[in-house]
């Protein structure tokens, strides 16, 4: 067999999207979490709309726990509710609109006395937002109502599209618009309680523009924490402040359930294409969410369409893939990973080309994104097997990852939290090395090592590693150096 065949056997096993599996009651015990880790989650989310912070705290400390008896890192994200616009609870439970009817959002009824004719909303100023004519989706948009007119607090409807209607179910304008602020009281709590988990992204929910991530990130730093943001793209506005978004963030989450109700689900796929494109050109990380594997939480296969939407997201080129009831309340959470990660898988053999077009036209500005650049620009006209990227902030790692690659690329570092940190990265995948102390041929030796023990190299493979010349600064690599295992290796 020949050699570059040999590799990419070898690397078939490797799957470069990340998946993240959001933890809930149908994953609340070692067993299950374990069979998580096992079938290949990468992260998983804990979803703040649910549950006590009791509850989330068990979940991290076990996950961690797993995660360390495994040794295998799993990365965590803390997911806030952000401002989502609900109406109220309906005496009766529920009730059942009929197309034609008259219905009424009324902002001052208390929550608890919603009934055939009119319900409260959480949101007190919606009112104040709304006009004649507008479109009001409740429940992901299964009903529909007209704005008839606003009298007061009255916001007075004809159902469109009629159906039955449970209690404290989610409520959209349609094109958006309405101007709750993103955060509410609840999630500055739960920001703090994010610090206290040490969580490693905090995903911020319904920002409308940067400055609404500039206000979580400013509360979240300053109670002490370090994670990387993500933007959850589900909002109209979000959209058309997306550059500024981009900018202050880590990491966009394509939040298709929320933005599909917003904007139309017709226009969701390909708006899920560009936000990818966008977040790769600004150096960001991107992730598509949202009924990914819907019907796995029932049933112990997905549907071909399921299949399709996951694939088109890697063919897309997503860094990461993400399971919300799927897995949280679903029936089948290991398997619903398992086929997830096997598409995946398939999709990459298309997905992943040996070239490199990215950025060609780009003045790099620091010296390890340089050497970031060339690293992959070398592994993808070399015939290398792996690129070990010795980091302390992760940095050269994620601008690594940002070019379409089959070369897996390895994070080596000593520090946890950026092991952590680069479970999110597409292609990425952390190992622990300590540094400190140690000569530079010493490190290489002991990177090459790490590679041989996860089988990803063998005997004669080439291998690229990088790294600074010192070592505890940030951004300071700015050397890389080719080496073929087993003939090291001069004393650089
Ligand atoms: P959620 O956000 O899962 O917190 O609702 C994602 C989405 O709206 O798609
Ligand atoms: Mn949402």
């Amino acid at each position: 067999m020949s050699l570059i065949t040999e590799i990419r056997q070898r690397k078939a096993i490797l799957r470069h999207t990340k998946i993240i599996a959001t933890l809930g009651p149908a994953t609340d015990s070692e067993k299950v979490m374990g069979q998580l880790i096992d079938a290949g989650i990468d992260l998983v989310r804990l979803n703040f709309s649910h549950g006590s912070h009791e509850e989330h705290a068990w979940r991290i400390k076990t996950i961690r726990k797993l995660s360390r008896e495994k040794n295998y890192e799993v990365g965590v994200l803390g997911d806030l509710q952000g401002a989502k616009i609900r109406i109220g609870l309906f005496k009766d439970k529920k009730i059942n609109l009929e197309n034609g009817e008259n219905f009424c959002v009324d902002t001052e009824l208390s929550l608890e006395e919603g009934d055939q004719e009119k319900v409260g909303t959480t949101y007190k100023g919606l009112a104040g937002d709304v006009n004649t004519d507008d479109i009001l989706l409740i429940d992901d948009g299964r009903i529909v109502l007209r704005v008839l007119n606003v009298d007061g607090s009255k916001i007075n409807c004809e159902v469109v599209m009629g159906g039955e209607l449970t209690s404290n179910k989610g409520i959209n304008r349609k094109g958006g618009g309405l101007s709750a602020p993103a955060l509410t009281e609840k999630d500055r709590e739960d920001i703090l309680h994010a610090v206290n988990f040490d969580v490693d992204y905090i995903a911020i929910s319904f920002p409308r523009d940067a400055d609404d991530i500039k206000l979580a990130k400013q509360i979240f730093t300053d109670a002490g924490g370090k994670a990387g943001i993500i933007a959850k793209i589900e909002r109209f506005e979000a959209l058309e402040s997306i550059d500024e978004i981009l900018d202050e963030c880590d990491a966009i989450m394509i939040g298709r359930g929320d933005l599909g109700v917003e904007i139309g689900d017709a226009e969701v796929p390909g708006v899920q294409k560009t936000l990818i494109d966008m977040a790769h050109e600004k150096n960001r990380i991107a992730i598509t969410a949202t009924q990914m594997m819907e019907s796995m939480t029932y049933s112990p296969i997905p549907t071909r369409a399921e299949v399709s939407d996951v694939a088109n997201a890697v063919l897309d080129g997503t860094d990461a893939v993400m399971l919300s009831g799927e897995t949280a309340v679903g029936k089948y959470p290991a398997e619903t990973v398992r086929a997830m990660s096997r598409t995946c898988l398939a999709s990459e053999r298309r997905a992943l080309k040996k070239n490199s077009d990215e950025r060609v036209d780009t003045l790099f500005e620091r010296v390890d994104e340089a050497i970031a650049m060339s690293a992959m620009y070398t592994a993808n006209h070399l015939n290398v097997a792996a690129i070990a990227a010795l980091t302390e902030s992760g940095s050269t790692a994620l601008w690594m990852s940002r070019v379409n690659s089959a070369i897996p690329i390895y994070a080596l570092s000593r520090i946890e939290k950026t092991l952590r940190r680069v479970t999110l990265y597409k292609g990425v995948y952390p190992a622990s090395l300590e540094l400190m102390g140690r000569t530079h041929a010493e490190v290489n030796k002991e990177a090459i090592d790490v590679l041989l023990k996860c089988a990803v190299v063998q005997e004669n493979d080439l291998v690229i590693i990088t790294k600074g010349d010192l070592v505890g600064v940030d951004g300071g690599t700015n050397a890389l150096k080719i080496v073929r295992v087993g003939h090291l290796i001069d004393p650089q």
